[in-house]
């Protein structure tokens, strides 16, 4: 049929004007009467309408535009619309729009072979999810059937998705009610500013942390934990880079014990701290990394779990019970290779790389230096957070209603934020240019300053 060879006129220039045939007022409202919302009571729902975006901005349909220093829960790190990926899934969409999982499918392959070629060299295969958190819930059970054990520690600091398994391992939410509970034990990890361990330098912070870590485990009996499950640099929870050391005694404890080691790079991958995958500036070698967000920046959705070859092996004679209807979607699949040959030609690691150290890290230190507030500026690539105290001395939080006119400053000023309990994490898309940070960290300065007022 035509449509196979037919040249695509796909328009992906983005058209602001376009966004103001409704209002804001008009979209909210639809919004409100029939879309049941999480993180929020119903009745108190005020969601910012965004029509469109191009890049690192976005706009609404009253012509308002925002720098999108949020890239949409950290998710968007090839900024929105890029036309590569638009035409890919263009494309994919008239030749196959869906397929089972069962088939084998082209473009499925190559996903996972792009997929492949940025991973540690022990990585060999690519079991595709829905997005991140059923992407740890699968990793759990590779790593439960692979060591014919059953508990799981992770990090109290640490978010990992809200579906059952991998809603109990976060660390953030402890108080959701959750009947899979059974068999998660959780950790402090390093983050020397809020030290848990009376530490004051990050050799104590790191030496204390896998102490405690290596007395959990045998407390709770090597033998009945199958895995050790960490973001590689917890995000949500506060963007609380490790030491390499830190990781690298991981590792050995999971050596020592026969524990599977699962990495989370659902936000810290893909070009969100400066490299393919976070893991790389560690030199740690894990045995299962979850991904999902980075890897097509949400165009489609899509997850995953990266495994090794010895614990893909494991299931060489014996089945993995899982799948998913639109595990390895070919619209998702597409849109992965089409995101991944950008990363690669536009070099857009090497940019977050950049743009953190040369204007992200010294923009936000300068902030610092002049708001008391900020007590401290930590990250890496496009990955930063500035925790906000009340003095620095206690580094008492600041409250949320602080955190609330912070946030409201930001809007009124054109910057969409990401505001984290007493911190604004700074993550904006990989591809943001240093015209865009300079115009954001003046913005950050004038909405500090105002509240501070
Ligand atoms: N893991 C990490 C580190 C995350 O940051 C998130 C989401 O923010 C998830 C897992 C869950 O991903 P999803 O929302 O796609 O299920």
């Amino acid at each position: 049929p035509d449509t196979l060879t037919a040249e695509l006129t796909v328009d992906t220039a983005p058209d602001v004007e376009d966004a103001t045939a409704i209002t804001n007022a008009e979209a909210v409202d639809l919004d409100r009467s029939n879309v049941f919302h999480s993180w929020s009571a119903q009745k108190s729902l005020n969601p910012l309408a965004i029509a469109g975006g191009s890049g690192s901005t976005v706009w609404d349909h009253d012509g308002n535009t925002y720098l999108d220093f949020s890239s949409q829960l950290v998710n968007t790190n090839i900024g929105h619309q890029h036309p590569k990926l638009i035409a890919a899934i263009a494309q994919q969409a008239t030749t196959l729009a869906t397929l089972a999982p069962s088939h084998a499918s082209h473009v499925r392959g190559q996903a996972a072979a792009k997929i492949l070629s940025h991973a540690p060299a022990n990585m060999e295969k690519v079991f595709f999810t829905n997005g991140g958190a059923d992407a740890n819930e699968n990793a759990i059970r590779m790593a439960r059937l692979h060591t014919g054990r059953d508990k799981v520690i992770s990090r109290y600091r640490s978010y990992h998705g809200n579906t059952g398994a991998a809603i109990v391992a976060t660390g953030d939410w402890r108080r959701i009610p959750n009947e899979y509970s059974r068999g998660h034990v959780h950790v402090f990890g390093p983050y020397l500013y809020r030290s848990e361990f009376w530490a004051e330098t990050p050799e104590q912070e790191t030496e204390r942390a896998l102490q405690h870590l290596r007395r959990t485990i045998q407390c709770e009996g090597p033998q009945s934990i199958a895995a050790i499950l960490l973001e590689t640099v917890p995000g949500t929870a506060g963007i609380l880079v490790p030491t390499a050391e830190y990781l690298q005694g991981v590792r050995a404890l999971c050596d020592d014990y026969g524990i599977v080691m699962i990495l989370d790079e659902v936000m810290a991958g893909f070009g969100r701290t400066g490299d393919w995958f976070a893991l790389d500036a560690f030199d740690v070698t894990p045995d299962l990394i979850t991904f999902a967000k980075g890897v097509n920046s949400g165009y489609v959705p899509v997850g995953g779990v990266i495994i090794s070859g010895e614990i893909a092996a494991t299931f060489d004679e014996r089945v993995f019970p899982g799948g998913l209807t639109y595990s390895g979607h070919p619209l998702a699949a597409a849109s992965v290779v089409a995101s991944i040959e950008a990363f690669e030609e536009e070099d857009i690691i090497g940019n977050a790389a950049r743009i953190g150290r040369d204007h992200l890290e010294p923009g936000l230190r300068a902030l610092a230096d002049k708001h008391d507030v900020i007590g401290e500026v930590r990250g890496r690539g496009v990955f930063w957070a500035l925790e906000l105290v009340q003095d620095r001395q206690s580094r008492t939080p600041v409250t949320a209603e602080y955190m609330g006119r912070v946030k409201a400053e930001l809007l009124r000023l054109g910057l969409l934020p990401f505001i984290a309990d007493n911190r604004i994490h700074v993550v904006p898309p990989a591809v943001v240019t240093p015209e865009e940070v300079v115009t954001a960290l003046a913005i950050y300065d004038q909405a500090l300053t105002a509240v501070e007022r």
